[in-house]
Protein backbone atom coordinates (compact mmCIF):
# COMPACT_ATOMS: atom_id res chain seq x y z
CA UNK A 1 0.00 0.00 0.00
CA UNK A 2 1.13 3.07 -0.75
CA UNK A 3 2.41 5.33 2.23
CA UNK A 4 1.20 8.68 1.77
CA UNK A 5 2.87 12.19 3.79
CA UNK A 6 1.53 12.21 7.33
CA UNK A 7 1.19 16.41 6.40
CA UNK A 8 -1.18 15.70 3.31
CA UNK A 9 -3.36 13.40 5.34
CA UNK A 10 -3.16 15.83 8.57
CA UNK A 11 -4.19 18.52 5.94
CA UNK A 12 -6.81 16.31 4.70
CA UNK A 13 -8.17 15.79 8.07
CA UNK A 14 -8.26 18.72 8.76
CA UNK A 15 -10.29 20.08 5.37
CA UNK A 16 -12.89 17.06 6.38
CA UNK A 17 -13.14 18.62 9.65
CA UNK A 18 -13.50 22.20 8.77
CA UNK A 19 -16.67 21.23 6.29
CA UNK A 20 -17.77 18.70 9.42
CA UNK A 21 -17.49 15.90 7.45
CA UNK A 22 -16.39 12.23 8.24
CA UNK A 23 -12.86 11.82 8.54
CA UNK A 24 -12.01 8.69 6.82
CA UNK A 25 -14.85 8.97 3.79
CA UNK A 26 -14.99 12.64 3.58
CA UNK A 27 -18.47 12.63 2.31
CA UNK A 28 -21.02 12.36 5.08
CA UNK A 29 -21.58 14.75 7.61
CA UNK A 30 -20.80 14.43 11.46
CA UNK A 31 -23.92 16.19 12.60
CA UNK A 32 -27.74 15.87 11.82
CA UNK A 33 -28.74 18.46 8.87
CA UNK A 34 -29.93 21.85 9.98
CA UNK A 35 -33.46 21.39 9.05
CA UNK A 36 -33.46 18.33 11.27
CA UNK A 37 -31.94 20.51 14.65
CA UNK A 38 -34.79 21.19 16.68
CA UNK A 39 -33.18 21.56 19.94
CA UNK A 40 -29.45 22.59 21.49
CA UNK A 41 -28.52 18.86 22.05
CA UNK A 42 -29.48 17.84 18.70
CA UNK A 43 -27.24 20.69 17.51
CA UNK A 44 -24.24 19.48 19.83
CA UNK A 45 -24.61 15.83 19.26
CA UNK A 46 -23.30 14.37 16.41
CA UNK A 47 -24.47 11.08 14.72
CA UNK A 48 -23.77 7.70 15.88
CA UNK A 49 -21.05 7.05 12.70
CA UNK A 50 -20.73 7.62 9.76
CA UNK A 51 -23.93 6.27 7.49
CA UNK A 52 -21.49 5.63 4.38
CA UNK A 53 -18.54 3.93 5.93
CA UNK A 54 -19.67 3.07 9.26
CA UNK A 55 -16.67 4.99 11.05
CA UNK A 56 -17.87 5.83 14.82
CA UNK A 57 -18.06 9.37 16.01
CA UNK A 58 -17.91 8.69 19.55
CA UNK A 59 -15.93 5.77 20.75
CA UNK A 60 -17.23 5.66 24.69
CA UNK A 61 -18.59 8.19 26.88
CA UNK A 62 -16.90 11.59 28.08
CA UNK A 63 -14.97 11.12 24.50
CA UNK A 64 -16.02 15.05 23.34
CA UNK A 65 -14.73 16.14 26.62
CA UNK A 66 -11.14 17.35 25.19
CA UNK A 67 -12.90 19.00 22.40
CA UNK A 68 -15.39 21.09 24.73
CA UNK A 69 -12.91 21.81 27.72
CA UNK A 70 -9.79 22.49 25.75
CA UNK A 71 -10.68 23.10 21.73
CA UNK A 72 -14.22 25.01 22.14
CA UNK A 73 -13.10 26.79 25.58
CA UNK A 74 -10.00 27.52 24.85
CA UNK A 75 -10.37 29.18 21.46
CA UNK A 76 -13.76 30.98 23.11
CA UNK A 77 -10.54 32.29 25.91
CA UNK A 78 -8.21 33.39 23.14
CA UNK A 79 -10.49 35.23 21.16
CA UNK A 80 -11.86 36.87 24.48
CA UNK A 81 -8.49 38.21 25.63
CA UNK A 82 -7.83 39.63 21.86
CA UNK A 83 -11.27 41.29 22.11
CA UNK A 84 -10.00 42.69 25.77
CA UNK A 85 -6.64 43.80 24.54
CA UNK A 86 -7.81 45.70 21.67
CA UNK A 87 -11.10 47.16 23.14
CA UNK A 88 -8.94 48.32 25.88
CA UNK A 89 -5.99 49.36 24.33
CA UNK A 90 -7.47 51.32 21.58
CA UNK A 91 -11.12 52.40 22.88
CA UNK A 92 -10.64 52.38 26.79
CA UNK A 93 -14.33 51.84 27.14
CA UNK A 94 -16.61 51.75 30.53
CA UNK A 95 -15.70 48.68 32.55
CA UNK A 96 -19.40 47.13 32.31
CA UNK A 97 -19.39 48.07 28.62
CA UNK A 98 -16.03 46.13 27.98
CA UNK A 99 -17.59 43.11 30.09
CA UNK A 100 -20.45 42.81 27.69
CA UNK A 101 -18.11 43.14 24.42
CA UNK A 102 -16.23 40.94 25.76
CA UNK A 103 -18.67 37.79 26.98
CA UNK A 104 -21.39 38.74 24.06
CA UNK A 105 -19.28 37.10 21.46
CA UNK A 106 -17.37 34.46 23.20
CA UNK A 107 -20.63 32.86 24.37
CA UNK A 108 -22.02 33.36 20.43
CA UNK A 109 -18.65 32.06 19.11
CA UNK A 110 -18.58 28.66 21.81
CA UNK A 111 -22.35 27.91 20.96
CA UNK A 112 -21.23 28.06 17.18
CA UNK A 113 -17.76 26.56 17.30
CA UNK A 114 -19.14 23.92 19.18
CA UNK A 115 -19.39 21.59 16.32
CA UNK A 116 -15.92 22.37 14.58
CA UNK A 117 -14.23 21.32 17.73
CA UNK A 118 -15.93 18.01 17.98
CA UNK A 119 -15.36 17.59 14.18
CA UNK A 120 -11.64 18.76 14.85
CA UNK A 121 -11.22 16.49 17.62
CA UNK A 122 -12.25 13.75 15.39
CA UNK A 123 -9.88 14.21 12.84
CA UNK A 124 -7.22 14.48 15.36
CA UNK A 125 -7.62 11.39 17.47
CA UNK A 126 -8.26 9.63 13.74
CA UNK A 127 -5.13 11.13 12.66
CA UNK A 128 -3.26 9.87 15.99
CA UNK A 129 -4.87 6.42 16.70
CA UNK A 130 -6.41 5.19 13.35
CA UNK A 131 -9.67 3.30 13.57
CA UNK A 132 -9.23 1.00 10.85
CA UNK A 133 -7.63 -1.98 9.72
CA UNK A 134 -6.16 -2.58 6.57
CA UNK A 135 -8.24 -1.68 3.81
CA UNK A 136 -10.63 -4.11 1.99
CA UNK A 137 -12.47 -5.80 4.68
CA UNK A 138 -15.58 -3.22 5.06
CA UNK A 139 -13.52 -0.43 3.96
CA UNK A 140 -11.05 -0.68 6.54
CA UNK A 141 -13.09 1.37 9.34
CA UNK A 142 -13.28 -1.31 12.24
CA UNK A 143 -11.60 -1.48 14.82
CA UNK A 144 -7.58 -2.67 14.99
CA UNK A 145 -7.33 -6.47 16.01
CA UNK A 146 -6.19 -6.32 19.50
CA UNK A 147 -2.22 -7.42 20.15
CA UNK A 148 -2.66 -10.41 22.23
CA UNK A 149 -1.64 -9.98 26.02
CA UNK A 150 1.77 -10.51 26.57
CA UNK A 151 2.86 -8.56 24.45
CA UNK A 152 5.47 -9.27 21.34
CA UNK A 153 8.44 -9.95 23.57
CA UNK A 154 6.39 -12.93 25.28
CA UNK A 155 7.68 -16.17 24.74
CA UNK A 156 5.56 -18.58 22.82
CA UNK A 157 3.97 -21.64 24.49
CA UNK A 158 6.47 -24.78 23.40
CA UNK A 159 4.09 -26.87 21.67
CA UNK A 160 3.51 -30.48 23.64
CA UNK A 161 5.46 -33.08 22.53
CA UNK A 162 3.89 -35.45 20.06
CA UNK A 163 3.47 -39.10 22.32
CA UNK A 164 5.33 -42.23 21.04
CA UNK A 165 2.42 -44.83 19.02
CA UNK A 166 2.30 -47.94 21.01
CA UNK A 167 4.12 -50.58 18.76
CA UNK A 168 1.86 -53.71 17.93
CA UNK A 169 2.70 -56.63 17.91
ZN1 LIG B 1 -17.41 8.14 6.44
Amino acid sequence: MKTEARWKKALRYLGRALILSCPVCGKSPIFPPLHCTRTLRDWFTPLDGCPRCGYPYEREPGYFLVSVWIINYGAGSVLGIMIYVIREFFYHPPIGQLILSVIVPIFFFNLLFARHSKALFIALDHYYDPHEKDPGEDGGNLPKPEKPKGGPTAPDKPLPKPKPEPILH
